[in-house]
């Protein structure tokens, strides 16, 4: 264990001792985002020697297609001279930087561009300012700040499912919520007594099996009624694309990652990434009236509706055999059903526009 990892441990220990046992939400929280030690506070978490490889990482052509996804709205909205273009979460800055490479040609769309970036880390921060520069993004810290007054497209991708979430068990006498506690020095989860089941639960979920877990995120879904309220006043679209079920159900999926593998979520404290799946079902129901969903739809649907295949082709005509190996392999990590094809789903809302948006893809 290095010397970071025993301080977050003892914070939590600390916590826990002084107020009792915290929920998976408060853990995940804390875990992540503690400003000194959390997960996301303190270091580059991507690409094939960091911690897990998204989308953007794999391939350029994930950018390119979002690229031609954001222009083509842009487009549809009737190509106004000033709109706002945020991207939630954005990493080390991969995905943005291979969506304004990709709409380059498109007259009027850099100059009509304002760019906001929503970033929780500092190193990752700093790593977005290097890599787009150029486009003077700004920063802000909730969606709140985004500009009025103008239309806006808003993307994240591997956003929503690293917002906390909290977990309840169903146990013979009822539904119980899921803590974390110290026991002999050690983190273990505990069932904290709550007979009645939580309103969260929807009620055909209710007379599961005893044992069964419930994952409900109150920050994913307000974070969501949120920007649909700002998308049914400002007009224009928010594309998310996270891995996830389509329709609200039980089963357990917290998970730690760390190297490339999972570990378990009451190790690596602060190390480890922890995510659980985002419920997509919850999401669509809880966007205002005003907006139009679209989704969810698979990313491997979605990029093959997009063209990605074709692009796929462009670039090992242009690239030489060499590179023909490696393109085929990454188009066929991101479009696989066995690969993030299927697991991974895209969802989209578009506010109130005329004429009504129609988004690629979906
Ligand atoms: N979109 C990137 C990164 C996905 S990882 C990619 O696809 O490669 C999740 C990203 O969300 C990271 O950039 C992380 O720092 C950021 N993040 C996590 N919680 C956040 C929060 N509450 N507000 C803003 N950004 C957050």
């Amino acid at each position: 264990m290095d010397k970071q990892e025993i301080r977050l441990i003892d914070i939590l220990r600390d916590k826990i001792s002084k107020n009792g046992p915290i929920n998976v939400g408060a853990f995940m929280d804390l875990c992540l985002s503690h400003p000194e030690h959390g997960y996301y506070m303190k270091k580059d978490p991507f690409g094939a020697r960091g911690d897990f490889v998204t989308a953007p990482e794999v391939s350029q052509i994930f950018g390119e297609m979002l690229g031609a996804w954001v222009a083509d709205i842009w487009h549809q909205l009737g190509s106004p001279e000033a709109f706002t273009l945020l991207e939630c979460g954005p990493g080390r800055g991969t995905l943005m930087a291979d969506i304004l490479r990709a709409t380059r040609g498109v007259e009027g769309f850099h100059s009509a561009l304002d760019l906001r970036l929503m970033e929780i880390s500092p190193v990752l921060k700093s790593m977005q300012e290097e890599k787009l520069s150029l486009y003077e993004p700004q920063w802000i810290e909730g969606i709140d700040e985004i500009p009025q007054g103008q239309a806006l497209i808003v993307i994240g991708n591997e956003f929503l499912d690293a917002l906390p979430f909290r977990s309840y068990q169903k146990t013979r006498s009822g539904w119980a919520e899921r803590c974390v506690d110290v026991k002999d020095s050690e983190l273990v989860f505990t069932l904290l007594d709550e007979e009645t089941a939580p309103n969260c639960i929807p009620f055909h979920l209710r007379d599961v099996k005893v044992g069964s877990v419930f994952e409900y995120s109150e920050v994913r879904n307000e974070f969501f009624r949120n920007l649909s309220r700002i998308l049914a006043d400002q007009g224009g679209a928010g594309l998310f694309i996270d891995y996830g079920h389509e329709k609200t159900a039980v089963g357990d999926t917290f998970q730690a990652i760390k190297d490339n593998s999972y570990s378990s979520v009451l190790n690596d404290i602060g190390d480890a990434d922890l995510t659980s799946h985002v419920d997509f079902e919850m999401l669509v129901h809880n966007a205002i009236r005003e907006v139009r969903v679209h989704g969810p739809v698979t990313q491997g649907d979605f990029l093959k509706n997009l063209g990605i295949e074709i692009r796929a082709q462009m670039l090992i005509r242009h690239g030489g055999e060499k590179h023909e190996a490696q393109i085929k392999k990454d188009l066929h990590r991101l479009v696989a059903s066995s690969e993030m094809g299927a697991l991974f789903k895209v969802i989209c809302m578009c506010g109130k526009n005329e004429p009504e948006l129609k988004p690629a893809g979906m």
